[in-house]
């Protein structure tokens, strides 16, 4: 049986999951159109001839993950343990199969997938966020992952009934800045690296993509939307969603063209579950203080960190440079 548990001296979760019995390893791909079966049922997918569920004919398909760090089924409640906390995993852990081609990468994704595959990231942020019991959802993407069974391209969508550790962070120092200065942060580093351009690769109608000032890797970058709004699933447009497909499909193209053609993982920062609120005015002004956005960090298995201080060499201003280079 699952927990997850806070350790009191750091204010950190930790998931506490006996290893269950790995699935065997079999020669095809179960995420391949004509072996939907050998999935669970599928949650939603997108099939534009009207095809029946779990079988061929769709574009993006979503299913639970066959071992689920966290799942529906629980019951929801805060536990004391002397005193400790702990939770039950309640929530969901589902893969967004990006596509029927097994061999696709995102580098070689055309803009209309990336398309689908942002409106299907809305529609399960929506669809999850009804549930009370979640507070916060991640979505990730990753290229390259050392150890990963899974082949075939997808992205993997987390519910938990916790803020993450990283969120929390983020959410409290963005909330702190604006309770000192009435604006958003983000707002204002838009407004900064636009007009400096040194650390910007490049600059869209309705994004601004750029290698942060403490980037904690070489090549890290953010996608940010030019627009303040605290919701990915709220702020998604037609033509925001085509814009950032193709700047996503560019970006990892230019990434792909370096040198090794690096792993990565793109993290999606949205607000956490407002209809969910343990405590009364907890997120009160998320509204105006946190910017929904993307993180890419390139290599993320070789972060170097010392103390928790993460260790880069490669001055963010220097891989700006590059990674515009290489984008022309
Ligand atoms: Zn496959
Ligand atoms: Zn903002």
């Amino acid at each position: 049986m699952s927990d997850l548990r806070k350790d009191p001296t750091r204010g950190h979760w930790v998931l506490v999951r006996p290893a269950g019995e790995a699935p065997p390893a079999s020669g095809d791909c179960p995420f391949c159109p004509g072996s939907e079966s050998r999935t669970p049922p599928e949650i939603v997918a997108y099939r534009k001839d009207g095809s029946a569920p779990d079988g061929p004919g769709w574009s993006v398909r979503v299913v639970p993950e066959i071992d689920p760090y966290f799942s529906v089924e629980r019951e929801v409640g805060r536990v004391g343990v002397g005193l400790y906390d702990k939770v039950p995993p309640r929530g969901a852990t589902e893969l967004i199969i990006e596509g029927p081609e097994h061999d696709l990468t995102p580098a070689r994704m055309d803009e209309a997938r990336w398309e689908q595959v942002l409106w299907m990231y809305r529609d399960r942020l929506r669809d999850l966020k009804k549930d009370p019991a979640i507070r916060d959802i991640l979505i990730t993407r990753r290229y390259k992952k050392p150890g990963s069974r899974i082949t075939h391209p997808y992205s993997r969508v987390v519910a938990v009934p916790v803020i993450f550790d990283d969120v929390r962070r983020q959410l409290i120092q963005c909330r702190e800045y604006y309770e000192y200065k009435r604006r958003c942060v983000f707002c204002d580093i838009i407004r900064q690296e636009v007009a400096d351009e040194e650390r910007v690769i490049r600059l869209t109608p309705h994004f601004v993509a750029l290698v942060p000032y403490a980037a904690r890797s070489p090549y890290e970058a953010w996608i940010l939307p030019r627009q303040h709004a605290c919701a990915f699933e709220q702020a998604l447009t037609p033509d925001a969603a085509a814009d950032l497909a193709a700047l996503l499909r560019g970006h990892f193209r230019t990434l792909a063209s370096l040198p090794g053609d690096p792993s990565f993982e793109m993290v999606l920062y949205t607000a956490p579950n407002q209809a969910a609120k343990l405590l009364p005015g907890e997120w009160s002004s998320i509204a105006e203080d946190f910017h929904w956005h993307l993180e890419i960090t390139p290599s993320p298995d070789r972060l170097s960190q010392i103390g928790g201080i993460h260790v880069n060499d490669l001055p963010p201003e220097e891989a700006a440079r590059r990674l515009r280079e290489a984008w022309a």
